[in-house]
């Protein structure tokens, strides 16, 4: 089993079907990912995007195809390696009743307080933070304040920038930022995630601008596949 993960990811054939509602959600999905690069994902509300996601993240096995990871089938890799070397901010936020700080650094063994503080920089959040009274240690969730949907959206994709994963996945977590603060954050993860492979989900088609590839799904299969000039 191989320990460190490079970012390859390839689907060939994938198939899903959801096994308590029956639902086939993919149809014969295949794309490939290098290390380093930034695939978008886009389509409606109900075509695919996040079941892609849930299958890359191992939240479900697939029922047909294989997806491989640096050449090696999904299910034959260690999971607890796997999870270590990977990010994934879902769509719905999940934040811990605690510090700010904590919440950023969660997967960290210890506080490294420049390195949070870094991390919500690159994710357009510090501003928002040193403006509270407590700053980083501010208390969030059912015992502290409550964030804003873009807040706490940003305060998740710091705590993935934290962990400095090989490969992350953001499942449509810009929706409650503006553009502009959206194209901020995407400049920055360009840099974060050099050499490290991102997939984003996005409904917007300025997220996808820059992406080195953009599948566009449609009813579980990908009806489009290329780079923005190519589409
Ligand atoms: P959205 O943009 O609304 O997030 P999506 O493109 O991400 O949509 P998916 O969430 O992948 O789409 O959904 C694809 C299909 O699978 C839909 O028909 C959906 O109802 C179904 N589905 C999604 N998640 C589950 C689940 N956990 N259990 C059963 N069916 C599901």
């Amino acid at each position: 089993i191989k320990k460190t993960i490079e970012g390859n990811i390839e689907f060939k054939n994938v198939s899903f079907t959801y096994p308590d509602t029956g639902i086939k959600a993919l149809d014969d999905v295949s794309f490939s990912v290098k290390p380093g690069e930034l695939v978008a994902i886009i389509g409606r509300t109900g075509s695919g995007k996040s079941t892609i996601a849930n299958l890359l993240m191992r939240m479900y096995d697939t029922t047909g195809g294989e997806i491989r990871v640096d050449n090696t089938l999904l299910q034959n890799l260690d999971l607890n390696s796997f999870r270590s070397q990977t990010g994934f901010v879902p769509q719905d936020v999940f934040l811990f009743s605690d510090t700010i700080a904590n919440n950023i650094a969660f997967s960290a063994d210890k506080l490294d307080m420049p390195k949070v503080e870094q991390a919500a920089k690159d994710a357009a959040v510090y501003n928002n933070i040193i403006e509270l009274e407590n700053g980083f240690t501010t208390l969030i969730g059912e015992r502290g304040l409550t964030l804003s949907g873009g807040q706490k959206q940003r305060v998740s994709i710091a705590r993935a920038i934290m962990k400095g994963p090989q490969i992350m996945v953001f499942d449509d977590c810009l929706s409650a930022v503006d553009t502009k603060t959206e194209e901020e954050i995407l400049n920055n993860l360009g840099r974060v995630m050099q050499g490290r492979t991102s997939i984003i989900i996005s409904h917007r088609i300025s997220t996808i601008k820059n992406a080195d590839k953009i599948l566009v799904i449609d009813n579980g299969r990908i009806i489009e596949q290329g780079n923005h000039n190519e589409l």
